[in-house]
């Protein structure tokens, strides 16, 4: 019998809608409001970036303890997940957190340069909490760590008596938290884990090593993706690592927040709609196409994308394609921002076609609803993708997604030609070329002309279950597991 876990710190360094860059921030809000309630005490660590603080004040905080950590003084914060009763913590560091920009880099785009530092003390501060020092008269059975910047603190809980079990659960593998060697001694990390098989990576810090290499258990957001980052070409360097500890490593598909992305109550829409009447879509097609400056026709083909404009999410592939969806006449709207030569090249294409490609650069969630609700399908090329919640966003919204199948996105997407049409829910396509994206939308744009046939695929999507009902579950039960390993190894540090 596996061990029950009651009370989790749960560390992350994004939260929506506090402060948001990608899916972390989405999956920060959602978990841990499905697994309060499943009935586990669950405390959400956060840093005092700006906006944390101020939604604090809004909702009324109340200062729970100072804690010390290597000279920083820093003050912890008790308010509540927004919409929710479950806590959060916030970490009060002026000096670390409080500046404009984003969470890891400045406004024009540059890491901050003490990022070691800063996530470095919060992972202190993180660990005198899971050791019940804060004078708080709370314990964790399990931290539950998120991506680099809360990797080190398996690393530094390890061989501790009396320590909480961890989890660390790997969104991007290739975010990393690479320092120079140097950062490990400025930071005053303990000696014996510059070691390869600690936090040392090719002669550097690694601190995403830290969670790897220590946690009791290991999870990625998608079951594929777990597989995947096992072999160099997806592995990032790690992928050795990570064979040593595949018998950890587990999958478990990230869901979706269905308050927050419902077509039938979400209210950045022109008009609800759910699976048995879809009329509500065609109304916010054509508010979409009247926003964004595009003909209002509601026979005319709308392909939307939504994402950070970087190497990962297969822009390229979008911009080879681009040229024959013109060809064939369809609208094509893209929202994102991220690398200047990316933005730049989308932007052009706006340029030449204005009349059928739409480029919005920035961040814009109320835009991001409506492209999801208002097109026909949704474009992800994603080279790699550990699980992606844009599709299953899309899936929900009636919005078939074409999708390059790899990761989370094979794991979700289902194209009619490898699966019975009972399952087919959108298109995949492999290798990541233009010419298999191309033949996808091929695909694609047939089906979208049998209005029948479409409208089955599009309710399929629809009536899948993509909540956190499912995998919250998965969740608890590997926190048992992770406290059943912690428990072994404490009994082997006895024994030894
Ligand atoms: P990743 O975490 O790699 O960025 P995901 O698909 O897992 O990709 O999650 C991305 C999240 O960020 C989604 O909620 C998506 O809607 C949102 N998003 C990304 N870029 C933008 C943008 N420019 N404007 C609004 N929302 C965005």
């Amino acid at each position: 019998m596996l061990p029950r876990v009651k009370r989790v710190l749960f560390v992350t360094s994004e939260l929506y809608p506090l402060v948001k860059t990608g899916g972390l921030a989405d999956v920060s809000a959602s978990l841990p409001r499905a697994l309060s309630g499943l009935g586990l005490d669950i405390r959400i660590l956060l840093p005092g970036y700006p906006a944390a603080m101020t939604t604090a004040r809004q909702l009324g905080s109340k200062k729970l303890a100072t804690l010390t950590t290597g000279g920083h003084a820093m003050t912890l914060w008790q308010t509540r997940l927004p919409d929710s009763d479950v806590p959060l913590w916030l970490l009060d560091s002026p000096a670390l957190f409080d500046r404009h920009g984003g969470p890891y880099q400045n406004p024009l785009g540059q890491d901050w340069p003490d990022n070691a530092q800063r996530f470095h003390q919060f992972a202190l501060a993180a660990c005198q909490l899971a050791l019940g020092q804060g004078s708080l008269n709370w314990q964790p059975d399990l931290v539950h760590c998120n991506d680099w910047q809360t990797a080190l603190i398996p690393a530094l809980l390890h061989g501790h008596r009396a320590r909480p079990a961890t989890l660390f659960t790997i969104h991007n593998l290739a975010y990393q938290g690479v320092f120079d060697a140097s950062t490990f001694w400025q930071l005053g990390l303990p000696p014996p884990l510059w070691h390869m098989d600690g936090l040392e990576f090719y002669g550097q810090l690694a601190f995403i090593k830290g969670g790897i290499m220590f946690a009791d258990q290991l999870s990625t957001v998608s079951p594929r993706y777990s597989e995947e980052i096992q072999q160099p070409q997806f592995g990032w360097g790690l992928d050795g690592a990570l064979r040593h500890r595949h018998d950890r490593l587990h999958g478990i598909l990230n869901g979706i927040d269905d308050e927050i992305w419902n077509p039938a109550t979400d209210p950045h829409l022109a008009a609800h709609y759910h699976r048995d009447d879809l009329s509500g879509k065609a109304v916010c097609k054509q508010d979409l196409q009247r926003q964004l400056g595009l003909p209002v026709r509601a026979e005319i083909p709308l392909l939307a994308f939504v994402g950070r404009l970087v190497e990962q999410k297969g822009v390229d592939l979008i911009d080879a394609v681009l040229p024959g969806l013109k060809d064939l006449g369809c609208q094509v709207a893209l929202l994102g921002s991220g690398q200047p030569q990316l933005e730049r090249i989308l932007l052009e294409w706006q340029h030449r076609h204005p009349s059928q490609i739409s480029v919005t650069l920035g961040y814009d969630e109320p835009l991001a609803h409506q492209l999801t609700a208002g097109a026909d399908m949704l474009l992800m090329p994603s080279r790699f993708e550990p699980c992606g919640l844009n599709q299953l966003y899309a899936l929900k919204y009636g919005t078939p997604p074409i999708v390059h199948g790899v990761g989370g996105l094979r794991d979700t997407v289902f194209d009619p030609t490898q699966y019975t049409a009972r399952k087919a829910n959108g298109f995949s396509f492999e290798p990541a070329t233009g010419e298999a994206f191309w033949q996808a939308l091929e695909r694609a744009l047939t089906l979208y002309r049998q209005p029948r046939h479409w409208l089955r695929l599009q309710r399929r999507g629809m009536a899948a279950d993509a909540s956190w009902r499912r995998s919250a579950s998965d969740y608890t039960r590997l926190y048992r597991k992770a406290l059943a390993a912690c428990h072994q190894a404490s009994r082997q540090t006895t024994l030894a």
